[in-house]
């Protein structure tokens, strides 16, 4: 039976499956293909000049010994490279041959590659012309794990974090994915480890670099022509931390360095910390095997940070500040920015800005008003104001009305069962829902609760009321 490319490369990769890990298996020969046969010399195509030369440094040896098993002592190994054209044409193929004393394959030498052995290390990070080896982190020291506030919605991913930054490169979490919606502390969190790391070990070299600046530092190298530098430079890297890589979406040839330096990194038990505004499962345009990759370790969600953890995230904020804050205008804050924790500080901000330039006092007024801008733009969420409308409108009354000090017994009635809803729907201690419905007290508001519970058992028509209004605010 004449042997084929294929089989020949099967039986070699048998081989060497058996003698290496899975992980570099995987890594290394599953993306290689067997291209022709010829005489005893077997092409395989390589995806790119680092993986050629990468396999060339770590397996030569054990190439050597699975080709000369199948072809003799004469066998020839031509690396067939598909070169990577950032520009967009598919340049033809590049064939190489390594060299003959260094692989110790018998072999012509078509394109020998002059391989530049001790690289000087070029900086991306400096500007040309000014030597700077040391390789500054990037990092934002107040972008700490003191100050990143543990809650329920962040627990998984800061202890991940913690773990990593006790031992990095030595947990299961590499590379730790970080995920979640803008605004809720990814960039903070990545921060946190890589000055923790840094805190710890500082000998390890620690660079944060964002998706975006890494695509442009890229561009560059490819440009100049020395990609290669830009690649040697991230692959001295102990710790890398990259945020926002949904960004490379649709950017191949980013995409594929960026491959290549995670394999070096991972294979040398460097750290690799991820950020994204997705899940995995969800990127898109991003390349199989990258994604596969970003999933060979942990992937962390941040979540919405419930109300308990937005209190004290605005507490520690105004601490840091030194600024005080009536307790129901906090819990008002907490109560309608949910979703973003950025938006949360802001609005902080603004009301602090708003409040010493017109020398007025930090009232519930001013507040709500600060927080429209906020909210206006972010999804509807169920508020107290919220609710006041909704329970005026229905009973054709306007919100000042059900507001009012009156007595009268259907305006009372609407007044509780804004009350009751407010209890219900959001998590306003009863202070401030009293406050924000007509300046009532708490124990107003808990009575109204309970005057709500007991006719929507005993009265048929009010128990209309109650599932009527529920439906309406949580539609
Ligand atoms: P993302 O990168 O997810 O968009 P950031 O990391 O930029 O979000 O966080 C937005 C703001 O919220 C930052 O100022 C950050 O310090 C703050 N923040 C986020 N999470 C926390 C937290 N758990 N404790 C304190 N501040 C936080
Ligand atoms: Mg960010």
């Amino acid at each position: 039976m004449s042997k084929t490319a294929e089989s020949v490369w099967n039986n070699c990769l048998a081989f060497i499956e058996d003698n290496i890990t899975s992980q570099a298996f995987k890594t290394w020969f599953e993306p290689i293909k067997a291209v022709k046969l010829t005489d005893n010399a077997l092409s395989i195509q390589v995806p790119s000049k680092f993986f050629y030369e990468w396999l060339e440094e770590h397996y030569v040896k054990i190439l050597k010994v699975a080709l000369t098993k199948e072809l003799g002592s004469t066998a020839k190994l031509v690396y067939i490279i598909r070169m990577e054209n950032t520009y967009g044409n598919k340049q033809p193929f590049t064939e190489k041959i390594p060299s003959a004393n260094r692989s110790n394959l018998q072999s012509q030498e078509i394109d020998v590659p002059v391989k530049n052995k001790s690289p000087e290390l070029k900086n991306p990070f400096v500007i040309p012309g000014i030597r700077n080896v040391k390789i500054e982190s990037q990092l934002n020291p107040n972008y700490n794990f003191e100050s990143f506030l543990e809650g329920e919605s962040n627990r998984l991913a800061r202890s991940a974090g913690l773990a990593v930054a006790n031992k990095p490169g030595g947990t299961s979490f590499n590379p730790l994915l970080i995920f979640g919606g803008v605004g809720l502390g990814k960039t903070h969190l990545g921060h946190a480890i890589g000055v923790d790391i840094k805190d710890k070990y500082p000998e390890k070299t620690v660079l944060y670099i964002s998706a975006e600046k890494f695509t442009q530092q890229y561009i560059e190298s490819v440009k100049k022509n020395n990609r290669n530098d830009f690649i040697h430079f991230y692959q001295i890297i102990d710790v890398l931390i990259v945020d926002d890589i949904q960004l490379l979406s649709g950017k191949a040839g980013t995409q594929d360095v960026f491959f290549h330096i995670f394999n070096h990194l991972h294979q040398n038990g460097k750290q690799v910390i991820l950020t994204s505004d997705k899940a995995p499962v969800d990127m898109i345009d991003i390349e199989q095997r990258l994604l596969s990759r970003f999933k060979w370790g942990l992937s962390a969600e941040l979540n919405h940070p419930d109300y308990d953890t937005r209190v004290a995230i605005i507490k520690n904020k105004l601490y840091r500040d030194g600024v005080e804050m009536p307790d129901d205008i906090i819990e008002f804050l907490a109560n309608n920015i949910k979703t973003n924790i950025r938006e949360l500080e802001g609005a902080i901000i603004s009301l602090i800005a708003h409040s010493s330039f017109n020398k007025k006092e930090i009232t519930i007024e001013l507040a709500r008003k600060i927080v429209d801008n906020y909210v206006k733009h972010t999804k509807r969420e169920v508020s107290i104001d919220y609710i006041q409308k909704v329970v005026s409108d229905y009973f054709q009354m306007d919100v000042d009305t059900l507001q009012s000090k009156t007595r009268k017994r259907h305006i009372v009635q609407a007044r509780q069962l804004a009350m009751f809803f407010a209890k219900k729907f959001t998590k306003a201690s009863l202070a401030s829902i009293g406050s924000q419905i007509g300046q009532r007290d708490h124990a107003t508001v808990l009575h109204a609760c309970k005057t709500v519970d007991n006719l929507s058992s005993t009265d048929k028509q009010f128990r209309k009321y109650v599932e009527d209004l529920s439906k309406k605010l949580t539609l």
